[in-house]
C-alpha cells in the first residue's frame, strides 16, 4: 500500500533525507543509494579530515554509475550543508564553487547523485595557498601493477631526498597518488614548478618507465607521472572517495609498508568501511596524510 511505498521512498541517514534509498547505483553489485549513503555516513569521521574545508568537484551519477556520470564544481541547491566558496577563475569570472564541513553535507551531496568526491590541492579560505602535493601514477595499459608500487616508492624516496615526507593512496581505479601535505605558505606558479620539476626529472632519468607528459602515444609500457594536479584549479580524488566503477571501489590510503605486497588499486569497497574505519585508526596508517613540512625553496 502506500505506507510501505513510503517506507522505501526515503531514508534519512544522518540528518539528510535520502530519497530512493532502494535505486541501484552499483548494476553490477547490487549496491544502491542507500548502501553508498550508508558507506559515507559511516567514513565521514575519518574522511572528512581531508575533506572538509576545500573546493570540491563532484562526480554525480543520478541514474547509476553505468548511466551519465558528470563533474559539477560549481552550483547551489544542495541545501544549507553544503557551502560555496567564490573563487576567481583563468578567464577572470569568478565561480561559486562547493565546500563541505561535516557529514551532513557529504550526505546532502550523496543525495544528489553524488558517487566521486574530488578536492582542491588548497584550502577554501585560503585558495591561493596551496596545501599538498599530489604525484597522479597513470601506469599505460597492461603494465604490471608492481611497476606502479615501484614508481611511488621512487616518487616518495625523490620528495624525501629534498626533505618531504609523502603518503601513498590507491585510487580505486588504476593507479596510485603520491601525496605530500604542505604548511601553505607559497602560490600555485611554485606549487606546479616543483611538482613538474620532480616528474621531470624522473622521466629523464628512467626514459623507460616514466613520462611527464600526457601524451599517449609516448606513454606506451610506461608510467605518466600526472604533475598537472598540481595546477590551479585541478582537482584529484580524495582520501575514502567511492570510485564510479564496478564493484564500487573506493579511494584507499595504505602504508608504505603494505604498498609492498598489494597487486591491485582497486583493493577496498563500499563494503569495507568498518575495515577502512579501524585502519584509519590503527597502526599501519597513523598519521597517514599529516606532516608539518614546506615546499623546499631554491
Ligand atoms: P586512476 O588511478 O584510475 O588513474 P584517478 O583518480 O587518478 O584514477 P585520473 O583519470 O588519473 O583518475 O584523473 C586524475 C584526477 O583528475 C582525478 O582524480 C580527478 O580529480 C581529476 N579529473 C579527471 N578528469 C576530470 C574531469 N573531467 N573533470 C574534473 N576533474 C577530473
Ligand atoms: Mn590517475
Amino acid at each position: 500500500g502506500l505506507k510501505a511505498r513510503d517506507v522505501t521512498a526515503r531514508r534519512t541517514i544522518g540528518g539528510i533525507d535520502i530519497t530512493h534509498p532502494d535505486r541501484v547505483i552499483f548494476p553490477q553489485d547490487g549496491f544502491t543509494k542507500g548502501d553508498l549513503a550508508a558507506y559515507y555516513h559511516a567514513i565521514a569521521p575519518v574522511m572528512l579530515p581531508f575533506a572538509a574545508g576545500r573546493p570540491v568537484s563532484l562526480l554525480r551519477c543520478p541514474d547509476g554509475v553505468a548511466g551519465v556520470c558528470f563533474f559539477q564544481k560549481h552550483g547551489d541547491g544542495f541545501g544549507s550543508h553544503v557551502d560555496t566558496v567564490s573563487i576567481v577563475e583563468k578567464d577572470g569570472d569568478t565561480g561559486d564553487y562547493l565546500s563541505i564541513r561535516d557529514a551532513d553535507g557529504v550526505l546532502a551531496c550523496v543525495q544528489m547523485g553524488t558517487v566521486e568526491f574530488h578536492g582542491w590541492g588548497a584550502r577554501a579560505d585560503a585558495v591561493e595557498a596551496p596545501d599538498r602535493l599530489v604525484f597522479d601514477l597513470d601506469p599505460d595499459e597492461g603494465l604490471d601493477f608492481t611497476a606502479v608500487t615501484r614508481a611511488a616508492r621512487q616518487v616518495r624516496e625523490r620528495l624525501s631526498a629534498l626533505g618531504l615526507a609523502s603518503f601513498a593512496m590507491l585510487t580505486g581505479g588504476k593507479g596510485i597518488h603520491v601525496i605530500a601535505p604542505l604548511t601553505p605558505g607559497h602560490g600555485w606558479a611554485d606549487h606546479a614548478a616543483f611538482a613538474k620539476h620532480i616528474a621531470g626529472s624522473m622521466a629523464l632519468d628512467k626514459p623507460d618507465r616514466f613520462v611527464a607528459t600526457m601524451s599517449k602515444a609516448k606513454r606506451k609500457g610506461r608510467i605518466f607521472i600526472d604533475w598537472l594536479r598540481n595546477q590551479r584549479g585541478n582537482s584529484a580524488i580524495l582520501p575514502y572517495s567511492v570510485r564510479a566503477r564496478a564493484g564500487a571501489p573506493v579511494a584507499a590510503p595504505v602504508g608504505w609498508g603494505e604498498l609492498e605486497t598489494i597487486g591491485q588499486a582497486q583493493l577496498y569497497s563500499i563494503a569495507d568501511a568498518p575495515h577502512l574505519i579501524e585502519r584509519a585508526r590503527s597502526g599501519a596508517l597513523r598519521g597517514w596524510g599529516t606532516a608539518r613540512q614546506s615546499l623546499p625553496t631554491g
